[in-house]
């Protein structure tokens, strides 16, 4: 049997094994001071093989310990992860790399002096690292989140923990731990709650085994910001795709599954921003009268400009980072407000603007309409 298939049958027999619901302890924690016992006790649930919750930089991440296949599979068991999805790599010391991969190669070098930071590298994977991590492939994703929480459970625990975004699959990726809550409560066993996180969207990846480097993901790094570093470095088509392309063969395989949704539909409009306002307010006004309730994602410059059943801002134009911070919050709270159909702004693709947009066409389904 060849390993992918071996993998998915040991995934589903876990996944119909784990039908029990758990209870989850939710723990607040000082984000700039960790509390010792609070982070012992969630290190005691990883080394048991158990799964915890907890805050990075970027979004929640849903830890285990990344070298126990078991615990590992209680992940994808937990999210209703599809099998083929491999899972970061979260480390506390860049010593780490060279266990998890015995091929690093000179340019990884210049990248980890980004660490801690929103910069996941993509590495031959070394024979430790078991195939549930993997998703079956023979690379790694491996980072060093820049949050003292995620820091000092990954210390405490002595292991390399495997954290994928703490949702179920699909879904918006928390940025509280109320996030986290909704989706996992009764699925796994400690949620760590230290407050927002910063950034709000996940970490950019790049994949190192390919020649020149490519982004797989954009995220918290700034592309312009890797550049910078990494001369050569260019974005996976993908990335930048505003219609869905075919990836049976994808570099990574997340770039497959359906990703970030409300449970609403999701139209993207993009353009410049007068024409944006024309474009969504027409659409508004059209779902409106086929009795939809209609919710507009738009910015601090544009939201009076609509007339809506729910308007909300990811806030002002001049501040990717600010509207990175709320994107996946607002998606979350559309669906509180039960509208039919979110319309959404596009940004422009520079800056945190690049992740933004590769998440909102994303969770359009690439329901894309150009506004002109
Ligand atoms: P998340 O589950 O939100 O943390 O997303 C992790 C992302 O990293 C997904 O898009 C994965 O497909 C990608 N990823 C993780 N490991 C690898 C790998 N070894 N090769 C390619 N992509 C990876
Ligand atoms: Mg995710």
């Amino acid at each position: 049997m060849i390993p992918s298939i071996k993998l998915n049958i040991q995934i589903r027999k876990c996944l119909i094994e784990e039908h029990s619901m758990k209870q989850t302890a939710i723990l607040k924690v000082n984000g700039e001071k960790p509390e010792k016992d609070k982070i012992r006790a969630a290190a005691r649930i990883i080394r048991k093989g158990g799964l915890v919750a907890f805050p990075t930089e970027t979004v929640y991440g849903l830890g285990a310990d990344a070298l126990n296949p078991e615990a590992v599979r209680r992940i994808y068991a937990a999210k209703n992860r599809p099998p083929d999805n491999p899972i970061i790599v979260h480390i506390s010391n860049k010593k780490d790399v060279y266990r998890l991969s015995n091929e690093v190669p000179r340019n990884a070098d210049k990248l980890m002096n980004l660490w801690p930071g929103p910069l996941t590298l993509i590495l031959k994977a070394s024979s430790i690292v078991p195939k549930e991590t993997t998703g079956g492939l023979d690379t790694v994703a491996i980072r060093m989140p820049n949050h003292k929480v995620a820091l000092a459970l990954i210390q405490e625990s002595a292991v390399p923990i495997a954290a994928p975004s703490a949702n179920l699959a699909g879904r918006p990726s928390p940025t509280t731990a109320e996030h986290v809550r909704q989706d996992l409560e009764g699925r796994i066993d400690m949620i760590l709650d230290a407050g927002p996180t910063e950034i709000g969207v996940e970490s950019t990846v790049v994949d190192l085994t390919s020649k020149p480097p490519q982004v797989l993901r954009p995220g918290g790094l700034p592309f312009e910001e890797l550049r910078r570093i990494l001369k050569d470095v260019k974005l996976h088509p993908s990335v930048i795709a505003d219609k869905k392309l075919r990836l049976d063969r994808a570099p990574s395989p997340g770039m497959k599954h359906r990703h970030y949704s409300p449970k609403a539909q999701l139209i993207l409009v993009e353009g410049d921003v007068e024409a944006l306002i024309d474009k969504i307010q027409e659409l508004v006004d059209r779902y409106n009268e086929k009795g939809k309730r209609v919710g507009v994602l738009a910015t601090d410059e544009t939201r009076r400009s609509y007339r809506a059943d729910v308007i909300k801002s990811l806030g002002s134009r001049d501040s990717p980072t600010c509207l990175a911070k709320n994107l996946f919050k607002l998606l979350r709270e559309f669906d509180e407000e039960k509208v039919d159909v979110i319309i959404a702004e596009g940004v422009p693709l520079k800056h945190l603007g690049l992740a933004i947009m590769n998440r909102l066409r994303k969770a359009s389904g690439f329901n894309i309409v150009k506004a002109s």
